[in-house]
């Protein structure tokens, strides 16, 4: 069965997100600063209710499926609750599926045990606290076989060294998820680091400096310093040696959810761009009669539905049963799009506004910069081409022959044989 619309039943869930998101949350954005900061009073004043509201609703922490004990719907229908979600910075937090606590309870369900459930996921899932997820390292981001982070068993605790780097929400966060090297000889270069379960106030770590980009209200990405960290057996998550199996286990619904909200920022974008060039005129006449004006918005409305078209087929393939490493092609195409499709359409969003669209009063350039943060953070765009064009090829085989099976003349031979002869042969 083949159909475009929502599932009728859960249309009003959706309507009531969408009015909420845009009455109550997004005004949030303009009064408060990090949506992490959950101990800040402000933060409590005003989110918790909003929160409590959701949980009524029975809408709150989605993102995880009954099957890891959530209360989640599917992919499919959390692809579009997020497409609400990202209306605002505090959408996610206000519902319980901010990043990166979404991919850390998810790996915490699935590999956790029931001690770590009971010490880490419970109070992440109720946003009691937040948490880091740390792999990358200063001298490697993309290349995860140069990590050097290391950790060494000293009787029955683990002494771990070395440096992490664009840690976000280190400095907020109850404890960090982080990928060190355990055993550094292991025959498989992707079975050599085990995933530890970090408390954030365990002696030894040091935040080095944090970093920020244009946009956000703090600096809440951490360069780490580890200095003979002592973490007992118990604190390492899964087996040894797990780390990236772990991870790609968080990455894949991580990356769908961040495209979700990307659509939901380039779609805001794109609503103010349509206001205002039916609002502004120029020479005798309003911006949405000039055709360059009507192209750029033929090119972002094309470009939000082949993007929101690809992502909901992708969470539909995953609701089919499919893990997310046998859709990883659909993911990673996914992933190297989105940058790009925020990008063109804050742009002009940008361009279109004259101005004042460059002025802080309008969110433009901080979109187009977001664009780039999405563009390196879960895996860098050119790492995903690489991922789509080698799933996309594994279909393909070798043609021995010098000419390529599909040379005309070939291909005419062929039909001539299967048809015969006639008069019509073109
Ligand atoms: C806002 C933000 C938040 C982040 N949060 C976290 C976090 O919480 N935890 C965490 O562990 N990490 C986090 N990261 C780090 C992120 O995962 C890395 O930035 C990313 O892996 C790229 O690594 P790098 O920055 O070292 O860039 P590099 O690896 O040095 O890449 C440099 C350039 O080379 C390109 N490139 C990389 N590989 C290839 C290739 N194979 N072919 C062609 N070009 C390539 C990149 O796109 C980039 O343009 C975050 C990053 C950002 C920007």
């Amino acid at each position: 069965m083949w159909s475009f619309e929502n599932d009728p039943a859960f249309q009003p869930e959706l309507d009531w997100i969408d009015t909420f998101v845009r009455e109550k949350v997004q005004p949030l954005d303009y009064i408060l600063g990090s949506q992490w900061d959950i101990h800040d009073p402000e933060f409590i004043r005003l989110v918790r209710p909003l929160q409590a509201e959701v949980k009524a609703r029975g809408l709150w922490a989605c993102h995880l499926g009954p099957e890891l004990g959530g209360p989640g719907y599917g992919q499919l229908k959390l692809a579009l609750m997020n497409e609400k979600f990202g209306m605002s910075r505090f959408g996610p937090i206000t519902f319980g599926t901010q990043a990166p606590d979404t991919g850390n309870s998810e790996i915490l369900a699935h590999f956790g045990t029931a001690d770590q459930k009971k010490r880490y996921l419970e109070p992440l899932l109720a946003n009691e606290v937040v948490s880091c997820f740390s792999m990358t390292e200063p001298q490697g981001g993309a290349d995860p076989l140069l990590f050097r982070t290391s950790a060494v068993r000293e009787g029955d605790e683990w002494v771990i060294n070395g440096e992490k780097w664009f840690a976000s929400e280190a400095e907020t966060a109850a404890f960090y998820i982080m990928m060190v090297v355990t055993d550094p000889d292991a025959e498989s270069p992707y079975e050599r680091a085990s995933m530890f379960i970090i408390d954030t106030d365990t002696p030894g770590i040091e935040i080095v400096h944090n970093y920020g980009f244009y946009g956000e209200p703090d600096d809440t990405h951490a360069h780490l310093r580890l200095t003979d960290v002592r973490v007992p057996d118990s604190a390492m998550l899964g087996g040894p040696g797990q780390a990236f199996a772990i991870a790609q286990t968080r990455l894949g619904g991580g990356r769908m959810h961040h495209a979700m909200r990307t659509l939901a920022q380039a779609t805001r974008a794109f609503e103010m761009t349509c206001e205002r060039v039916v609002s502004r005129s120029t020479k005798g006449e309003v911006l949405a009669r000039k055709q360059m004006v009507q192209e750029k918005i033929a090119d972002s409305w094309v470009q939000l539905r082949q993007f929101r078209l690809l992502i909901l087929e992708t969470a539909w393939l995953a609701d089919q049963g499919n893990d997310w490493k046998s859709i990883r092609k659909n993911v990673s195409a996914v992933k190297a799009i989105m940058p790009g499709v925020l990008n063109d359409i804050a742009s002009r969003a940008l361009h279109l506004h004259g101005s004042l669209g460059l002025s802080h009063e309008m969110p433009f350039a901080e979109w187009v910069i977001n664009s780039f943060h999405i563009g390196l953070a879960d895996g860098p765009t050119e790492v995903h081409k690489m991922v789509v064009a080698r799933e996309v090829l594994k279909d393909f085989e070798v043609e021995e022959a010098q000419f390529p099976s599909y040379i005309r003349h070939q291909q005419v031979e062929r039909a001539r044989a299967l048809y015969g002869t006639g008069d019509t042969t073109p």
